[in-house]
């Protein structure tokens, strides 16, 4: 596991400060500035990671909006399609009764 520092916003006081531990650990300290102990959990992600992983999402979030704008289109070819579809049936039944 990487060792690393990581913010800690004390639960007593709300104030941040920096503790050394390993990722994803359970680390017990006390806070330089109230002096309370305070259980932290550790997250597993780094600041590196989360960065890197910023764009990956953000191609994520585009390619959701790509397949709604795709459904969206698929939808509206559909219902005119349907419209079509109707109108021409409603035109053979008029022809009909009008006959
Ligand atoms: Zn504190």
């Amino acid at each position: 596991m990487e060792q690393g520092y990581f913010q800690v916003t004390c639960k007593q006081c709300h104030r941040a400060f920096s503790v050394k531990a390993e990722a994803g650990a359970t680390v017990k300290c006390n806070c330089p500035f109230c002096g309370s102990e305070t259980t932290v959990a550790i997250p597993l992600m780094q600041q590196n990671q989360t960065k890197a992983q910023q764009p990956n999402q953000q191609i994520g979030k585009r390619k959701t909006g790509d397949n709604i704008a795709r459904c969206v289109i698929i939808g509206f070819v559909i219902i005119a399609l349907g419209l079509l579809l109707i109108s021409t049936l409603l035109y053979a039944v008029f022809t009909a009764m009008s006959n």
